[in-house]
């Protein structure tokens, strides 16, 4: 978030000695003469009588840091002052600064396009009621009876029960894809699209936040507040973020794309790949091999799904085979009967 400095407000102080209100930059109260005393808290003047400092000497008093109080009779000295312009008494030594930075109170301005500024970052998070005892002692509930049915699952399909069977049927399918060398159609940021694309068409998106501003940002500033500099001079202020639009492009390239699936399957045990009949722009991509093995012992059916080809091989229709089998039903391993 940068802070964006917008200009500079006289504030006041109140005297601790006969309550009188003075301008934050006289040092000493204009009724009674008390220096000012050093725990004094600025205050912001009436919002609807204030006006930016012109006087470019009280800017750069302001700039020039916090005053500080003379070690001998509390008198209020600038910052860069080596004696104090009360008793004459010597500044390098025991001076103590005024504190600054802190915020003195939000006030409203208006923007300077002549609308008010969004609130942003200034304003007060929504705050989240506290749950209601009971929902928590449900929620904790059901969250243990999930955790239950989990282990439950678990256990579930780690128990296996050896089970004797035979194949009633089996099914094979291969798949090849078929890629081609050709032109696509594509859309990234600018910056990442290749040398050699065409270009078609761009427009500029928003891509992400930044504390300084760049090309093609956006500035979102909150309400502006005023800030303590220490020297009865306010600094008032506007946090300010930008919000980064860059171009984002309809481009062609050329790239290898899907443009193909030949499947070929069977209920047979010999499996085979299909032949694809390619150009000399194509080649072939990923294969997959799916098999599958239904059993039958007694009154239930089992199935195996499995890239295992050797395993498919072996699958010979009638054969008696041995099967390991969780409570959920599901084969977690096979293997012919000897
Ligand atoms: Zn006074
Ligand atoms: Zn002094």
């Amino acid at each position: 978030m940068a802070r964006k400095i917008l200009g500079y407000i006289e504030l006041i102080w109140t005297c601790d000695s006969c309550g009188t209100k003075n301008p934050g930059a006289i040092k000493s109260c204009t009724s009674c003469g008390a220096p000012q005393p050093l725990g004094v808290r600025f205050e912001q003047v009436d919002p609807n009588t204030f006006n930016f400092i012109k006087d470019e000497a009280l800017i750069r008093m302001a700039r020039s840091g916090p005053d500080k109080h003379c070690p001998y009779c509390g008198t209020r000295n600038l910052a860069d002052a080596l004696t104090c312009v009360q008793c004459g008494g010597d500044l390098t030594v025991g001076a103590t600064s005024r504190p600054s930075g802190d915020v003195i109170e939000p006030y409203p301005l208006v923007g300077a396009q002549g609308k008010p500024q969004p609130a942003g970052e200034t304003q007060p998070m929504a705050t989240r009621a506290p749950m209601p005892r009971k929902v928590s002692l449900i929620m904790i509930l059901v969250l243990l009876a999930i955790c239950a049915f989990g282990i439950f699952l678990l256990i579930s399909m780690r128990r296996t029960d050896a089970i004797n069977a035979t194949v009633a049927s089996t099914q094979w399918e291969r798949a090849v894809i078929v890629e081609s060398y050709q032109l696509v159609s594509e859309s990234d940021w600018a910056a990442n699209i290749p040398a050699d694309a065409t270009i078609s068409s761009c427009s500029l998106e928003y891509r992400y936040d930044s504390e300084e501003p760049t090309e093609n940002s956006e500035e979102i500033c909150g309400t502006p507040y005023t800030v303590d500099t220490g020297t009865g001079v306010g600094q008032v202020v506007q946090d300010c973020y930008y919000r980064v639009y860059e171009d984002y492009c309809r481009y062609e390239a050329l790239d290898w794309t899907v443009v193909d699936t030949l499947r070929l399957n069977g209920t047979d045990l010999n499996a085979v790949w299909p032949a694809a009949n390619l150009t000399d722009t194509q080649r072939v991509g990923q294969a997959t091999e799916t098999y599958t093995i239904w059993f039958s012992a007694g009154s239930r059916d089992y199935n195996l799904r499995t890239t295992d080809y050797s395993l498919y091989q072996q699958a010979y229709p009638g054969s008696e085979w041995e099967l390991e089998v969780n409570q959920l039903g599901a084969v977690t391993s096979a293997r012919p009967a000897d």
